[in-house]
């Protein structure tokens, strides 16, 4: 799962990366979904490990272009895993009251607590991207915002929340068919908003804010991972991998009971 993470030396090209990408063929779909089961399941005992032990947090990070799959992503790789223990909080167009405070102060509040799982459906890197993108501050203002976060991230990881971001990269085509899709589809159409192809019109633009985001914020302890992303189960399949296989770095254990409970017997 290591070629996917962008290392921090700033070299990453996002161009190099293949949206279609599978290292499999189309045969390993049915293959791929029978191990991404294996994950979920194996994600809900590591949730569950995480809650009791009471010692990790984890903060996962999804950003993408519209119609990239955060939320299939969440829908299926979190599918199996205890409502209880995991959050998702989705960042939208700042209100008045976020608008009065500094751009952290929202995020701040929504990260994980000891033993939770948060999943950010957008972040504080919308603060770097779309913000960038429509020049909604000063360049100036904007340009200083790396270090800020990288700096956030930081104290985080050094107090403890195990920091995940994944960028879902889809191609230009693949979103074409995507948002197609929304308008032909009649229960999908609520999802289509005419800001989507404004949005589109700026491809380039983003493009290039995510490659700068990634090479100035992908760091030992908060690392972005990209997710080739055309093929939805290819993606679900790589995101649980590496949620899994950080999970399991921590190597957590089930806390020992206090005392000695051998003797108890309920009546
Ligand atoms: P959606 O995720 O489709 O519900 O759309 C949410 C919208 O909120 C997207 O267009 C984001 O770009 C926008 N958004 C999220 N965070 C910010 C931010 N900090 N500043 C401006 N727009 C934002
Ligand atoms: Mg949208």
């Amino acid at each position: 799962m290591d070629r996917y993470r962008v290392k921090p030396n700033g070299e990453f090209r996002l161009a190099e990366v293949d949206p279609s990408e599978r290292l499999t063929h189309e045969e390993g779909k049915s293959l791929g979904n029978e191990y991404l089961e294996e994950l979920t399941l194996r994600l809900r005992e590591l949730q569950e490990l995480l809650y009791a032990q009471g010692k990790h947090r984890l903060l996962v990070v999804l950003q993408a272009m519209d119609s990239g799959g955060k939320d299939g992503v969440i829908r299926h790789v979190f599918r199996s895993v205890n409502p209880q223990g995991v959050k998702v909080t989705s960042f939208k167009v700042p209100s008045s009251r976020e608008r009065a405070h500094d751009y952290l102060w929202r995020v701040h509040r929504e990260t994980p607590a000891t033993g939770e799982i948060r999943i950010f459906n957008r972040s504080h890197y919308e603060d770097v991207l779309v913000v960038r993108v429509h020049d909604l501050v000063p360049a100036s203002v904007w340009e200083r915002r790396y270090d800020h976060i990288r700096d956030f991230e930081r104290m985080l990881a050094d107090e403890g929340t195990t920091i995940l971001k994944f960028f879902l990269h889809i191609s230009r085509e693949e979103q074409a068919e995507r948002l197609q899709s929304r308008l032909d589809t009649p229960h999908k159409r609520w999802k289509f908003s005419a800001a989507d192809l404004e949005e589109r019109k700026h491809w380039d633009a983003y493009q290039e804010a995510f490659e700068v985001a990634l090479n100035r914020t992908s760091t030992e302890r908060a690392p972005w991972y990209v997710i080739p992303a055309n093929s939805k189960w290819y993606r679900n399949l790589v995101t649980a991998r590496i949620l899994v296989e950080t999970l399991e770095g921590l190597e957590m254990t089930y806390p020992e009971p206090e005392g000695d409970l051998s003797g108890i017997r309920i009546e």
